[in-house]
């Protein structure tokens, strides 16, 4: 992608009922400037979901594409069904400004996403306290048929064999909490040496110095 400016791409992966949505608005609330990524995807909207907010719905035409044209920074076919992508735009443009853009995608994603952007983008793994919280949260979402819950299950396990590739796992007990830990992950990604302006500063702070004298 070139030079992608000092942005931060924070991606955040786990399985399906993990509540990795209700932890990244506990993010935004936190921090406004964080933006959100919307997906692409070939599945069909759920009840409450509205075009453009969750996902840009697109047909099975439109996903390839938008993926042939190059305008998908990653994309993976998830739960063996639908199809997923990224926008490119957004990406691009948040890097070069410098601002921080937050990808909800499954692990397949957030490794194209690391081997394209290395460091860039810092990756957090949302995990589950037990197997048990987590198929009790994916029943008790109603949203989905016993079908759609058995493909769910099977995608978590692959999710959590993959898990070794995240730079941060946050463990999603209690949801204050991991707010907590992944708004910690963004503020330490945020001051680092390589994406902070030190050589401006070590300057200024030097120049300073030197009239102090
Ligand atoms: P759902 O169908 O439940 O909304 O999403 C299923 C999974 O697709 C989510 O766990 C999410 O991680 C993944 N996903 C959503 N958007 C993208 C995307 O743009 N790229 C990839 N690789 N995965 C995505």
């Amino acid at each position: 992608m070139g030079d992608t400016g000092r942005g931060i791409l924070l991606v955040v992966s786990g399985p399906s009922g993990v509540g990795k949505g209700t932890v990244i608005s506990g993010l935004m609330e936190r921090y406004p400037d964080v933006e959100l990524s919307v997906s692409c995807t070939t599945r069909q909207p759920r009840a409450g979901e509205s075009d453009e907010k969750e996902y840009h719905f697109i047909s099975d035409n439109e996903f390839e594409q938008m993926r042939r044209s190059g305008q998908l920074l990653e994309w993976a076919q998830v739960h063996d069904r639908h199809y997923y992508g990224t926008p490119r735009e957004l990406v691009q443009e948040a890097l070069a400004s410098g601002r921080t853009l937050v990808l909800e995608i499954d692990y397949q994603g957030a490794q194209s996403v690391r081997e394209q952007l290395g460091d860039q983008a810092v990756l957090v793994f949302i995990a589950p306290p037990s197997w048990r919280a987590l198929v009790e949260r994916l029943r008790k979402r109603h949203t989905e048929s016993q079908q759609a819950i058995v493909e769910r299950l099977a995608s978590a396990r692959e999710e959590i064999e993959n898990m070794g590739m995240y730079d941060y796992v946050v463990v999603n007990d209690e949801v204050a909490e991991a707010v907590q830990q992944l708004s910690s992950i963004l503020l330490a990604k945020q001051q680092t040496m390589e994406r902070f302006d030190w050589r401006r500063l070590r300057d200024e702070l030097l120049a300073q110095a030197d009239e102090w004298r």
